[in-house]
């Protein structure tokens, strides 16, 4: 059997490299084209270069079926990308009459008349295809070779994406004679790190269909899966035991997948056993409170106090809150520095149990409030879950 065919994505524009504009267009191709089952193996950013965009285009194009490039379609000297593609296939650029008229046709629309400059976008490398944009006037296009294409779209996302999903896509389904699927689940994790997470499943994490890989967030791990398969019946059923796995060796470290949040999930639990929770925090800029906010019902409110109130403070607040809005579940949050690192000092109040847990965090500073959400939500889930 011959290998699958494999695409890559090149984003055009030195704003990339210098930090002024985030690459959005990258997350957005790859997703599409997880979704069509075609492999993404590389990706890169050039800036507006011919020579070097010429450079990328030819390594691309050497190592994939397909290479799509997004940005430097505009009328000015410094959007290269069709110069840079004819250099890559050593093709002069033609002249389309028709895109052209166009062109002048869409300008003539607004009651403006183009410059000199738009003619340069009429100019393709010889034999590309042009791709109809129903939305700008940067004319899309693709170069065939024998063993490789070349796509170019435009920066703007909002014009990728209605080329991408009009013409594109369908494009390299057929070309590629594509028929697989790629479906992915998420197990997500809290409780414990990403090295106890991959410690105990290493071995799934070897395997190549389907793909297992771990993504690390403030005191939470999610666990990512994807299968390639025919069909999203014979894709689901390799995931399916997959996850059974998961749980089995991780236990309750798990707390859902795919759509679940740990808000979601600890409120989920108080709500069914018709508890309501206050929170008081000290230290995290109210960021347990921001995050529950949205979760009405079981969440009666919360209190933020300033940074490095006593210990004792907040228990009193705490008590007090929980009485005058009839919870009778109370979180109490203290995260302090320490040196380097940070402290948490969380107190949980509830019915059956009361408990008071510290722990230290080392990771970057900024995260430490999320992290200190994390733990506290996970701390519900574990102790309150019937
Ligand atoms: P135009 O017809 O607007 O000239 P273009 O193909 O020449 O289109 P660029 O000039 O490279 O595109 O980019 C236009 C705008 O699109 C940029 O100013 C930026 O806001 C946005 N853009 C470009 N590339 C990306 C990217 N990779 N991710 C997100 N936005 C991008
Ligand atoms: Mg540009």
């Amino acid at each position: 059997m011959s290998k699958p065919p494999r695409a890559e994505i090149i984003t055009i524009g030195t704003e990339l490299l210098l930090g002024e504009t985030v690459d959005t267009n990258t997350a957005r191709l790859a997703q599409a084209l997880c979704g069509i089952g075609l492999d993404l193996f590389y990706t890169s950013t050039v800036g507006d270069n011919a020579k070097r965009i010429a450079q990328a285009v030819r390594q691309s194009m050497d190592r994939s079926q397909a290479v799509i490039t997004t940005g430097g379609l505009g009328p000015t000297i410094d959007d290269a990308t069709r110069e840079g593609i004819a250099l890559a296939l050593d093709i002069p650029t033609e002249f389309h009459a028709d895109l052209w008229e166009e062109i002048q046709e869409l300008f003539a629309l607004y009651g403006r008349t183009p410059t000199e400059n738009n003619r340069r976008q009429a100019f393709l490398p010889m034999g590309a295809k042009p791709i109809r944009n129903p939305v700008g006037t940067a004319p899309a296009f693709i170069v065939e070779t024998a063993s490789s294409c070349v796509i170019a779209l435009p920066g703007v996302p909002g014009e990728l994406i209605v080329i991408l999903e009009e013409s594109v896509l369908p494009y390299l389904r057929d070309r590629l004679d594509l028929r697989h699927v790629i479906l992915t689940r998420t197990v997500r994790t809290a409780g414990m790190g990403e090295s106890w997470v991959d410690d105990r499943i290493q071995d799934l994490e070897r395997m190549s269909n389907p793909t297992i890989g771990l993504a690390a967030h403030a005191g939470r791990v999610d666990i990512r899966i994807a299968a390639k398969a025919e069909d999203e019946e014979k894709a689901e059923s390799m995931i399916a035991p997959i996850v059974t796995t998961l749980r089995q060796r991780l236990g309750d470290v798990v707390y859902g997948t795919d759509e679940d949040s740990l808000e979601g999930v600890a409120l989920g639990i108080l709500s069914q056993r018709d508890l309501r929770l206050v929170v008081v925090e000290s230290g995290t800029a109210g960021a347990l409170g921001e995050a529950l906010a949205p979760h009405a019902g079981p969440f009666a409110g919360s209190l933020t106090l300033q940074h490095d109130v006593p210990e004792e403070k907040i228990e009193e607040e705490l008590n007090a809150a929980m009485e005058r809005l009839h919870a009778s579940v109370g979180l109490g949050l203290k995260l302090s520095e320490q040196g380097r690192q940070r402290l948490l000092v969380c107190r949980l109040v509830a019915p059956e149990r009361s408990e008071r847990l510290e722990r230290f965090f080392g990771g970057p500073p900024d995260n430490a409030p999320r992290w200190a959400v994390s733990l506290a939500l996970n701390l519900i889930r574990k102790r309150l879950s019937a």
